[in-house]
């Protein structure tokens, strides 16, 4: 380890996630030396499919992946009631599209297909950077460093702690306390499955009744073309899990459009469903300590109506590792201002999104009669969600265009 381990430039980064694997990639492309230190054998993504928009299709262009050829599925994303009576449709920003020199917003993707094509790059960049069967149980920083323990086998000192290690992030506990989670109330089923000839692959389509969400979008896996599918219900930190969840789903999906039958229909359900219980915690202000700096899940746990977990904790690896310049990592100084970099840029952006997922996520899921009943016949009659989404989007969509100058092609 000691060739490529060079004092001032040694990464250790806990966690294979998306998260993890992201910032490996670009603190390696930067010119460190990296480790991504997992506790399982090696890293398996979780869930299902999922959608990246623009600014992770740029990040992961940038890391060499090829995302033209067969890589994701481009959709545009639209609401409806349950009965498919559209309420918003999310236009495209030609600006956008000119300067990143990607069509469209949306993509949608099997979360395996997008993690292995980030892990064929590490490998070919980096082989040996990922070292399983390495649980991280506490560090201890140090003069010359900060020295990671882990179960079972020896410690490793580094000089930059990179915790990517998910909700229940030990290294976050460790920096920031014991993390609050909550339960949002929330439980998302996701599924995919193979494509259904007829169905529209240029649209997805969000559909709410009065306190449940079915929804679809195209996708792709492996280079070929399928559906992910999601239902989102009520649900709480002890609520049971059904016993049949293919008869709990299929009576969910009867007062939805037929289309979304046609999902379950070809949906292999002994494999192809994940259950997700929603939870979050209170919005850190600080995500970097000492020696110590976090991105994804470990500091921002999301919620299906940010549709962006694996998105957003792409983008802090890329972001955290840019925000170094290539500067000696044991320089406190060089610390700090990575630092006051990276949160500066990432902080209140991830926070805004988790938390309007979650006032959406209330709004159409937690409201009581009569006041859902008003919420429909708004959403229905007047144009009030479609300003509501669209100014969130639009917002997201001038700051990528500020946040991302290096990236862009236009
Ligand atoms: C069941 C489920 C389904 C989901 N589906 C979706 C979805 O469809 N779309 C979406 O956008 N988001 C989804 N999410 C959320 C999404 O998974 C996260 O937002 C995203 O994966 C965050 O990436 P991350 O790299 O920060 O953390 P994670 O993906 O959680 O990765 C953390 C990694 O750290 C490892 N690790 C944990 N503790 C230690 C330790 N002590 N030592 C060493 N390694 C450790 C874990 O094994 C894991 O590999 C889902 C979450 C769950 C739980």
């Amino acid at each position: 380890m000691e060739k490529t381990w060079r004092r001032g430039r040694r990464v250790a980064i806990v966690g294979g996630g998306p998260g993890g694997i992201s910032a490996a990639i670009a603190f390696n492309a930067a010119g460190y030396d990296v480790k991504v230190f997992e506790r399982s054998a090696k890293p398996r993504p979780l869930g299902g499919a999922v959608m990246i928009s623009t600014p992770v299709m740029e990040i992961l262009r940038s890391y060499g992946i090829d995302i033209v050829h067969n890589f994701a599925s481009q959709t545009v994303t639209n609401f409806a009631n349950h009965k498919g009576r559209p309420r918003v449709s999310l236009p495209f920003v030609k600006e956008l599209e000119l300067a990143s020199g990607i069509p469209g917003w949306h993509y949608g993707i099997l979360r395996s297909t997008a993690c292995d094509k980030m892990m064929e790059v590490l490998n070919a960049k980096a082989p040996d950077t990922i070292v399983g069967n390495h649980a991280l149980e506490s560090y201890e920083e140090t003069e010359s460093g900060v020295t990671l323990h882990f179960t079972n086998v020896e410690s490793v000192e580094a000089d930059l702690l990179v915790g990517a290690d998910g909700i229940r992030s030990a290294v976050s506990k460790q920096a920031f306390g014991e993390p609050d989670l909550f339960h949002v109330g929330l439980r998302v089923w996701l599924a995919w499955c193979e494509d259904v000839p007829g169905v529209d692959r240029d649209n997805g389509w969000i559909h709410h009744s009065r306190n449940v969400q079915a929804s679809y979008f195209p996708m792709k896996h492996e280079g070929k073309p399928g559906f992910e599918w999601w239902i989102v219900e009520r649900s709480g930190p002890n609520a049971p899990q059904p016993t049949d969840v293919e008869a709990h789903m299929r009576n969910l999906l009867r007062e939805f459009p037929p289309v979304m039958r046609q999902f379950a229909d070809r949906t292999d359900f002994s494999m192809n469903i994940f259950p997700w219980e929603i939870y979050n915690r209170s919005s850190l202000q600080e995500w970097c300590k000492g020696r110590v700096a976090c991105v994804g899940d470990a500091v921002h746990p999301v919620s299906p109506y940010a549709a962006y977990g694996m998105g957003m904790a792409i983008e802090d690896g890329y972001v955290l590792a840019r925000s170094f310049h290539g500067k000696d990592l044991s320089d406190p100084q060089v610390r700090q201002a990575a630092y006051a970099e990276y949160q500066a840029e990432r902080v209140d952006y991830c926070n805004h999104n988790v938390e309007f997922a979650r006032k959406l996520g209330y709004a159409f899921h937690r409201l009581p009669r009569p006041l859902s009943t008003l919420r429909d016949f708004a959403f229905d009659h007047t144009g009030i969600l479609q300003k509501f989404v669209e100014k969130d989007y639009r917002a997201t969509v001038s700051r990528i265009l500020r946040a991302l100058p290096e990236l862009h092609v236009g």
